[in-house]
């Protein structure tokens, strides 16, 4: 063993240590995505920023809390209130109005059934005091005015504990056919309340009957709708229509045969249809014959006059599936339809008024309604092409003319009847217009063959009220004028 072997060895090196730096727990590591990061917290910690932050959370409480309220009144209204909104197209739209306008006993109606209120809008009507007198122009008339909710929002005490919330808008876009602003009445009444409102309806609609009874309502096209023509008239009574002997009867009883035979035709597939055409010189009664018989059946007349520029085919094949409920059809002037076809043909077809083949079609065609009583108009038959006379189109032709000796007198006798005891007036006015030739058949050819009108005979007797001598003096007037150019 040398030398070398015994000397002691170096001490071994230390063992390697792993140094892992400790955290120091006192300070918070931050993470990227801590605000402390981009600033945030100073932001925070401004008293301003978090003042504006603290109203903004407010704010916004607030306008939760805001749309919660509305939320909450909008379910407790549409569990509690119920709403019905009438169009002014509906026919109970008038009738509500009406029935809001009536008059109360104790204190008016103001006192009684608006207890807030914005607007109030007058209705105004008029009626003839002397009933009897239809043509008279000298009627005394009596105006009746009437309140009524105007546009907004109104509260009616309907009975002491019943309110009814009336809110009558006017759109400011859409209008009607007749270019008025389309209007609409909503009511609203607590749902406990809800049954007031057929009372409501039923008695609008009793009070609307009332007012009509007695009454005629005569229809008008303006534009694409049914206008009622002014108020209602008082009905003409079927005897102050004078034609000439049996023909009145002859109508009325053709109309009222064809009321009875409803099933008649719904047994033989027939549409339950019936026209008439009635023609003549003017003045000659068939309008005034028109109206009396609608009020006889209790019906209202509804009435186009096909010589009136701008009524179109369309517009009548429109109208006649509008046509109002129990209504006579009046179509006057027809022969103008046939006139416009001839002016037409050069031209063709200039779509302002009526054509033939649009006649027909409202007669009997895809236009023409079902259960359905036409009665067609003119001063000129020879116009009129035979296509039109056909059962379904026309089923019967009556001729009113001129008046004859038989309507002369029975127009005496409405007019002098009480003073004319003895009849001698009547005789000496009907020999007076004999010698004047007025009824076309005076033996004489020394005198002319002319006729007289009864629109004529009736402005002579109301002229000469209570004095028949003076219409007597005065038949001379019968004589139709001629104007020369
Ligand atoms: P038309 O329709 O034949 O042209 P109207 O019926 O319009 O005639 O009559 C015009 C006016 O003359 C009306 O005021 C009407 O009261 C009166 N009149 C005409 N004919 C008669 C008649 N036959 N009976 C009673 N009044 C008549």
């Amino acid at each position: 063993m040398s030398s070398d072997d015994n000397q002691p060895l170096p001490p071994p090196p230390p063992p390697p240590t792993l140094h892992v730096p400790s955290p120091t727990p006192s300070q918070p590591q931050p993470t990227p995505s801590s605000p402390s990061l981009f600033g945030l917290d100073v932001l925070f910690s401004n008293p301003v920023f978090a003042g504006g932050m603290g109203l903004a959370g407010l704010g916004a409480a607030a306008a939760f809390s805001r749309r919660a309220a509305i939320r909450g009144v909008e379910l407790l209204r549409r569990q509690m209130l119920v709403n019905v909104e009438i169009s002014k197209r509906d026919p109970s739209y008038n009738w509500v109005l009406a029935w809001l306008a009536q008059p109360r006993e104790e204190g008016g109606f103001l006192a009684r059934r608006i207890t807030r209120i914005r607007n109030l809008a007058i209705t105004t009507s008029t009626r003839s005091i002397n009933n009897a007198a239809q043509d008279s122009s000298d009627r005394a008339t009596h105006a009746d005015f009437r309140v009524q909710p105007g546009y907004g929002r109104h509260i009616i005490r309907h009975r002491p504990g019943v309110y009814i919330g009336v809110n009558r808008e006017k759109a400011s876009t859409t209008q009607t056919a007749t270019g008025e602003p389309h209007e609409t009445l909503t009511l609203t009444l607590l749902w406990m309340h809800r049954h007031v409102l057929s009372e409501l309806f039923t008695e609008a609609h009793a009070l609307s009957s009332r007012f009509h009874e007695g009454k005629t309502v005569v229809y008008t096209a303006k534009r694409m709708e049914w206008m009622a023509l002014g108020k209602p008239r008082l009905k003409r009574p079927l005897g102050s229509v004078i034609l000439d002997a049996g023909v009145k009867e002859g109508l009325v009883a053709d109309v009222r045969e064809f009321l009875a035979a409803r099933q008649w035709y719904t047994d033989r597939g027939v549409p339950y249809r019936r026209g008439y055409l009635l023609y003549g010189p003017p003045g000659t009664g068939k309008t005034s014959f028109i109206q009396a018989l609608a009020g006889e059946l209790e019906y209202s007349v509804a009435m186009i006059n096909l010589s009136e520029v701008g009524v179109t085919d369309d517009l009548l094949a429109h109208l006649l599936t509008q046509q109002p409920e129990k209504s006579i059809l009046v179509l006057e002037d027809v022969d103008a339809a046939l006139v416009n076809r001839k002016a037409r043909e050069p031209d063709g077809y200039s779509g302002k008024t009526v054509t033939f083949s649009g006649l027909l079609n409202a007669l009997d065609g895809l236009a023409a309604g079902e259960d359905r009583i036409a009665f067609l108009t003119t001063n000129h038959v020879e116009r009129l092409d035979p296509a039109l006379i056909r059962p379904g189109r026309v089923d019967m032709m009556v001729r009113i003319g001129e008046a004859t000796r038989f309507q002369a007198a029975e127009m005496w006798d409405r007019y002098y009847g009480d003073i004319d005891l003895d009849k001698s007036g009547c005789e000496r006015f009907i020999k007076r217009l004999d010698e004047l030739g007025l009824f076309g058949d005076n033996a004489d050819p020394a005198v002319p063959k002319r006729h007289t009108s009864t629109a004529a005979i009736q402005g002579l007797f109301q002229f000469n009220k209570n004095d028949m001598e003076g219409a007597i003096n005065m038949a001379e007037g019968l004589i139709p004028r001629t104007f020369e150019a």
